[in-house]
This record gives structure tokens, C-alpha cells and sequence, in this order.
């Protein structure tokens, strides 16, 4: 239908700038936004000069961002006869408790493993279990959270200082972190390169960056959702992502991608 063009914008390879692109997959996925409630075709193209795979159209960022919101949420949550799927999906969250702790777990045992310890930050912290884990294991911790819902269970349930808002508009310090972490997070992003950017500058000289997402070495494409995950990224592509932003000295580790800042200015 056409005014659901009005959603989507087209954009450029954010890797390496690349204009052209081949449809390596068809998706379909339901939207629920404002008026709009139907299932909708999404391409995942792949940059020929890098070799990136990404959403594209995809939608725009207020769309996503309003999908995101709470007050939606709540909408979704009280429709008589609709399935409240985002608040389902914070359930499932906290369904999964065990698991996804032990992952922060083993996180934590190999940042132990690589020697990284300090101040740890969040961007996109969610309802505070890794940074809480984070803290169990002597950081000091922080981060921010999109969702008021979720920002303001991380305050209350944990004491954790995760504020509510948009990464790319606060302030968390500059050099002050010896560790910031995108835990699925970087896989959502409209401005990757401006998030790296920024993380870079929040950390200290020396200071470690780990990125995981879906990867595709364990994800198969069509169990990425196209509304929300723009990026179908290898461990190859997110390193180089990082390498852009004086990243450097990346490796991976099972399913984590590091990087060392190495203040070289790029
Ligand atoms: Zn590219």
C-alpha cells in the first residue's frame, strides 16, 4: 500500500559507503504502528564492495522509535483481542532469566580472562541484569536505556544508575569508561558509525569495547525480525565497523567481538 512507503528511507552501505546493492533475502514481518497493522515485505540487500548485509528500506527512525515507546507498549497491552507482543517479548525476558545470566556470567569470566576491569557502561541496558552482573563482579556500573519502562526497573528492582533517553543525545563522560558494551543492541541502530563514534570517545585510552549480536555463523536470516534488526552481521563486519572508529586490535571470542581503543585518532 502506498502510504506505507511514507515509513521506509533508503539508504547507503554504513560500512563502506557503497551505493549499490543485491537482494540476497526476502522477508516478511507484521507492523503494528498508529493505523498501520499489517504484514509487510522487507529486503536484506548485500553490499558487492563489502560484503554487508542489511535492511534496506528500512524503516525510519521516528517509526521505530514510536514502535519502541512505551505508551505504545501500554496500547498494545489494554487493545481488547490484541497480542501485546512487546510486552510479551519483555516477558519472555524475564522468562529466559537463567540463561541469558549465565551468558552474563561467562561474559564476565572472560573479560576477567582479557583484563579488563573498572568502570563499565551500557548503551541500551534493558532491565539492568548484565550491568548488575557487571557490578557483582567489581565494576562500577552505568548505562542507558530507551524504554522508560525498562530504564525505570533497572533503577528500582537494582539501584543501578541507567538513565532514561537516546544515546546519541546525553552525556556519559568522555574518556571515562573502561569498558562500554552493545549487548544486542548494535544490530537496531540507524546511526551505527555515530554510536561507535561516541562509545570511542567514551572510552579511556586502553579501554574495551564488546560488541555481540545476532551473528549469522549461529542466526539464520529469517529469524531476524526486518522491523527492528537492520543489520544480518558477521563477526568479520562488526570488527570492522569498529576498526573505523579507532577500534582497533579486535578479536573475538566465542560469541563476543572485541576491540582495544588505541587513541590513535583515525
Ligand atoms: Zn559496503
Amino acid at each position: 500500500m502506498s502510504m506505507d512507503m511514507d515509513l521506509f528511507e533508503t539508504r547507503d552501505c554504513p560500512l563502506c559507503g557503497g551505493r549499490e546493492t543485491e537482494v540476497a533475502h526476502r522477508l516478511r514481518e507484521t507492523l503494528r504502528y498508529r493505523n498501520v497493522d499489517e504484514s509487510l515485505e522487507y529486503k536484506v540487500v548485500r553490499c558487492p564492495v563489502c560484503g554487508l548485509l542489511y535492511v534496506n528500506p528500512r524503516l525510519r527512525e521516528e517509526v521505530l522509535a514510536a514502535v519502541y515507546a512505551d505508551d505504545l507498549y501500554a496500547n498494545w497491552a489494554t487493545r481488547p483481542g490484541h497480542v501485546p507482543e512487546v510486552n510479551l517479548r519483555y516477558d519472555i525476558y524475564h522468562h529466559n532469566l537463567d540463561e541469558r545470566l549465565a551468558a552474563y556470567r561467562h561474559f564476565c569470566s572472560r573479560l576477567a580472562v582479557h583484563k579488563v576491569a573498572g568502570s563499565a557502561f551500557e548503551v541500551g541496558a534493558g532491565f539492568g541484569y548484565l550491568l548488575k552482573t557487571l557490578r557483582e563482579h567489581g565494576f562500577t556500573v552505568s548505562g542507558v536505556e530507551l524504554s522508560h519502562y525498562a530504564a525505570g526497573f533497572a533503577r528500582e528492582r537494582f539501584d543501578l544508575n541507567v538513565r532514561q533517553g537516546n544515546f546519541l543525545a546525553g552525556d556519559f563522560g568522555e574518556e571515562a569508561h573502561d569498558l562500554v558494551v552493545l549487548w544486542h543492541v548494535f544490530e537496531h541502530l540507524h546511526r551505527p558509525n555515530r554510536t561507535l563514534a561516541k562509545c570511542a570517545r567514551m572510552l579511556r585510552p586502553g579501554g574495551t569495547m564488546m560488541i555481540t549480536v545476532p551473528f549469522h555463523e549461529t542466526f539464520t536470516v529469517e529469524k531476524i525480525n526486518p522491523v527492528e534488526h537492520l543489520y544480518y552481521f558477521s563477526k568479520e563486519h562488526v570488527a570492522r565497523f569498529m576498526e573505523k572508529h579507532m577500534l582497533c586490535e579486535t578479536w573475538v571470542d566465542g560469541g563476543f567481538v572485541f576491540a582495544r581503543k588505541t587513541g590513535e585518532e583515525a
